[in-house]
């Protein structure tokens, strides 16, 4: 067992459950959070004899984030998956964006999770990385159309991200991944999504074991490079 350590918040269903498995079956400790009780979590750390480990997290409510980060030593986080995201109600035309949709999703999608990452930055350790979970669909060049304002969170979280690597992660030695996870079967992808959560999350995992310097990239789950 190696003693390397991991957070992933958004971790009570779909992709986020799926990482703090698989993180646990790739040697992590995991530090895996949920809003409200989930079943299928608490299962997953009943089985895990010890490595998953649960904590209440709102990546929107800055309380929960610092008492999560209170949980784990400074300097000795390898690994911060910022996985929770929503999509909002669709299909977001452009004649019908609402202030109130658009504030909800970007704060939830974009602000507060790069304030959160912000926030347990301290935690991890040089050489770290932190995984923001994105989307190909926040890319200027995808064509795919509609969920505009699901899309414009993403594009903001990325430029967030940037920034968060430039300004605050860099320095430290501490990698930012945007991760595009593909078209996953979850709540989030639906059923007629392309690949499932192990095939999405044991590719991510590749790219994020793989990352040989600190650096900030834009990558999909089978590690091909995506257009800003
Ligand atoms: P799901 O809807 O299945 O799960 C979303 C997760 O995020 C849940 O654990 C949910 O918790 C959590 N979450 C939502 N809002 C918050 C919040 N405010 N604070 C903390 N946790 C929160 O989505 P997926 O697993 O499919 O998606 C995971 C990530 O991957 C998202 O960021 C999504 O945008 C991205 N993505 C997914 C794709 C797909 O095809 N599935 C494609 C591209 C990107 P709770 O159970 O409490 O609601």
């Amino acid at each position: 067992m190696s003693d390397k350590t991991a957070i992933v918040v958004g971790a009570s269903r779909g992709i986020g459950l799926g990482f703090a498995k698989h993180l646990v079956e790739r040697g992590y400790k995991v530090i895996a959070t949920e809003r409200s009780r989930s079943d299928d979590l608490h299962a997953a750390a009943d089985a895990s004899d010890g490595a998953i480990t649960i904590a209440n997290c709102d990546v929107t409510d800055m309380a929960s984030v610092k008492a999560l980060g209170d949980r784990v030593e400074k300097g000795t986080l390898d690994l911060l998956v910022m996985n929770a995201g929503i999509m909002g109600e669709r299909p977001q035309p452009l004649d019908a964006l609402a202030h109130d949709n658009v504030a909800d999703i970007v704060h939830t999608n974009a602000t507060a999770p790069i304030q959160s990452a912000l926030a347990i930055l301290p935690q991890i350790k040089e050489g770290g990385t932190i995984a923001m979970l994105t989307s190909k669909m926040g890319s200027i060049d995808d064509s795919s159309g509609g969920a505009n304002l699901y899309r414009v969170s993403k594009t903001a979280q990325n430029i967030f991200a940037r920034s968060l690597f430039e300004e605050h992660a860099k320095d430290r030695s501490v990698g930012v991944l945007s991760l595009h996870p593909g078209w996953v079967q979850t709540d989030l992808g639906g059923p007629n999504a392309l690949i499932d959560v192990d095939t999405s999350v044991s590719g991510m995992l590749d790219v994020i074991e793989g990352q040989s310097k600190a650096e900030h990239r834009f990558v999909a789950y089978d590690g091909s490079e995506i257009a800003w």
